[in-house]
């Protein structure tokens, strides 16, 4: 008997998984065994390398693909917790009597990569009966290999380059409809649901009671196709009209919790949703009469995305300051562990950059311009710090954390990058209504929401408190310095000071 073993990874769903469909639809396959591995420990509703929302999210996932599997395709999903090759050793007796095929995505974290490569070293390599398979085009729409090792590929800098790639891929991309690869549910049963045992083997009732409660975004397939109707097939016009750097960056009017993008990129990052559904319902709803494009349209952001993928993989050091060729080494400051926790917790006296934090720590989510802000400020901006260290806390946090993309924008926002914005536009930290952060200021519904303690504050001092005259702060009850932090740093005479240092970092690097 030929068996297929499904190594769910990045590509969480049923739907549209090129992984699954294989399995499901090849003639040589008889029986098939999925599987998730939980490869660290979970300490106090968090793990090493995970915030307690990401993690409680990746959670939801992996129980609703739980569910999925079993009602589409009659197939248990077996969860495992424990280093990835120890996993795979115990359940490599069972499977003696079977030809083994171990069915991986294709993914260019390096972390991925080295677990993949030392998986085939000491498993594969020495047992008969298994072998391994990669497959392209989970987590994106191009073959990321293919593109990078093609000849006369060079590095995208711009949306211009991203889109004549895509052009010489699909002709007229903006409105092709991709192919994807869905099991039929219709023959459900058609494959043989193997099960095997292991000491590693857990049930999610054992996980479950270790975690936090469900965040404002719950994880899963079936949320990540609830949202995708909700906020994409049925908001035709939004889709049309849709331009990310008009987009607010406070969110929704009347929900401080929901964005005004289309908050899928938790869905994304996890594969609970294809970007190719998310592609292909853009250009369905494009196809029949005018509409914005890349890079500002929902298209642009994917673009994006692929770009990054494309950097990742072919940038040698993408995560590094050192030896990355995307990167200026700019001489920052030393870590100054006190601005860094203030600005980590949201404490640092500027309401903006400390409601966006406090979001993100209560949620695991911000919106882009938000993230702009709170980058810039961390590094080139205000407090000189170098961008790795606030990577470091995205990638913990960020329920939609992805290695190739936060890497990717941290350099695009810390100035260092080829495709950074120009390193002297400076967000104010304390913007007005004609920011191009998209704050929404005349009722700064957003900061009263997340900073509480100015709830009361008037408008017209709310995003600069401290130069409120004390009577206004005594009577919206928000001592500056007492009840709420005075700013942790002169905005402007760290903004110029800044600018003369980058310069300089610069002139060395000549
Ligand atoms: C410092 C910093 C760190 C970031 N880290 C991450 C991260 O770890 N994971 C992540 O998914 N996004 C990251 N982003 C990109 C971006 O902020 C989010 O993808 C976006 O805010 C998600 O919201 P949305 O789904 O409503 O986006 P929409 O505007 O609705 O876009 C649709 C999809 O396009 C993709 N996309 C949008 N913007 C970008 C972008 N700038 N780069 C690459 N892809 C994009 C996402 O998959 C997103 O879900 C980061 C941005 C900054 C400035």
């Amino acid at each position: 008997m030929n068996v297929a073993v499904v190594w769910f990874r990045h590509s969480l769903r049923v739907h549209d998984n090129p992984v699954l469909s294989w399995a499901y639809e090849s003639e040589d396959i008889d029986g098939i065994l999925p599987m998730y591995i939980f490869d660290e420990e979970i300490h106090e509703r968090s793990t090493a390398s995970m915030g307690e929302h990401r993690l409680r999210f990746r959670f939801d996932c992996v129980e609703d693909l739980h569910r999925n599997l079993k009602n589409q395709l009659d197939l248990d999903l077996h969860v495992f917790s424990g280093d990835c090759l120890d996993v795979f050793q115990s359940i490599s007796e069972q499977l003696q009597p079977f030809e083994v095929t171990l069915l991986e995505e294709y993914s260019t974290n390096p972390q991925d990569r080295k677990q993949s490569e030392l998986i085939e070293r000491k498993l594969i390599n020495s047992n008969q009966n298994w072998s391994a398979k990669s497959f392209a085009s989970c987590q994106t729409i191009l073959d990321v290999e293919a593109v990078v090792n093609a000849s006369g590929y060079r590095p995208p800098k711009s949306m211009n380059d991203m889109v004549r790639l895509f052009n010489k891929e699909f002709g007229d991309f903006d409105h092709v409809v991709f192919k994807t690869n869905d099991s039929n549910p219709s023959a459900k049963g058609r494959k043989q649901n193997l099960l095997v045992n292991s000491e590693h083997r857990v049930s999610l009732d054992q996980i479950r009671p270790m975690l936090s409660a469900p965040g404002y975004f719950p994880g899963g397939e079936n949320e990540a196709i609830a949202r995708l109707e909700k906020k994409v097939i049925s908001q035709r016009d939004y889709v049309r009209s849709f331009s990310k750097p008009k987009s607010v960056s406070t969110n929704t009017q009347g929900n401080p919790m929901e964005p005004s993008t289309t908050g899928l990129s938790p869905y994304i990052s996890t594969g609970c949703l294809s970007i190719r559904r998310l592609w292909n319902a853009c250009s369905e709803i494009q196809q029949s009469s005018d509409h914005t494009v890349p890079p500002v349209s929902i298209h642009g952001q994917i673009l994006f995305r692929e770009m990054f993928y494309l950097l990742s993989r072919s940038v040698e050091n993408w995560d590094q300051e050192f030896g990355n060729s995307q990167c200026k080494e700019i001489e920052w400051g030393e870590l100054d562990h006190g601005l860094l926790d203030s600005w980590d917790s949201g404490q640092t006296g500027f309401p903006l950059i400390d409601a966006m934090m406090r979001q993100l720590n209560t949620t695991g989510w911000m919106h882009h311009l938000g993230r702009h802000a709170v980058s810039c400020f961390l590094t080139r901006g205000q407090l000189w710090q170098n961008w790795t260290h606030g990577r470091d806390i995205f990638e913990r946090k960020l329920i939609d954390s992805d290695w190739a993309l936060n890497n990717g924008n941290w350099l695009w926002l810390a100035g260092v990058a080829p495709f950074s914005m120009p390193y002297y536009r400076i967000y104010n930290p304390c913007p007005d209504a004609k920011s191009s952060l998209n704050v929404e200021t005349k009722d700064a519904e957003f900061i009263r929401h997340w900073v509480p303690e100015l709830s009361e504050f008037p408008s017209k001092y709310i995003f600069e408190p401290h130069l409120a005259p004390l009577h206004i702060q005594e009577s919206a009850g928000c001592l500056i310095g007492k009840d709420y932090p005075n700013p942790i740093i002169d905005r402007k005479e760290s903004r110029k000071k800044n600018l003369e240092s980058f310069k300089l970092s610069l002139q060395k690097l000549r």
